[in-house]
């Protein structure tokens, strides 16, 4: 009689689970890039400490969070506005095409970093990309 609920407590078993091993991997390369490389950014070269470390974030450079060399050749340190940036940038590479083809900018209508940031903002570490 029990047998919905078991199944449903299975299931977040198994979610709770997954959640748990993607922290775990996430940590675990998180701790790898920070121990291997020096706390500053990539791309404005700002300088973290402890007390700012959790704005520190790492970013793989092909964007394939499953690509995990040990020599940490597919991670870089960003800062939260540049790791921001680094994916619009890639956003827009995806959605107007390659550097071939129209020079053509897309038109800044609106900002495309606004709802990155406010993602950022909210769950502190990198969107889903
Ligand atoms: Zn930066
Ligand atoms: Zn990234």
């Amino acid at each position: 009689m029990s047998q919905s609920r078991d199944s449903r407590t299975k299931t977040d078993r198994v979610l709770q689970a997954q959640r748990e091993y993607m922290e775990k991997r996430e940590k675990g390369y998180r701790e790898q890039a920070l121990k291997l490389y020096p706390w500053i950014c990539g791309r404005c070269a700002r300088e973290f400490t402890r007390a700012n470390l959790s704005e520190l974030t790492v970013h793989h450079v092909n964007h394939n969070h499953d690509d995990n060399p040990a020599d940490g050749s597919n991670w870089e340190l960003l800062c939260l506005y540049c790791h921001d940036e680094e994916h619009s940038k890639f956003e827009n590479f995806v959605r107007y095409g390659s550097s071939s083809g129209t020079s053509a900018r897309p038109a800044a209508t609106h900002s495309p970093f606004a709802g990155l940031r406010e993602a950022l903002a909210k769950g502190k570490d990198e969107p889903s990309a």
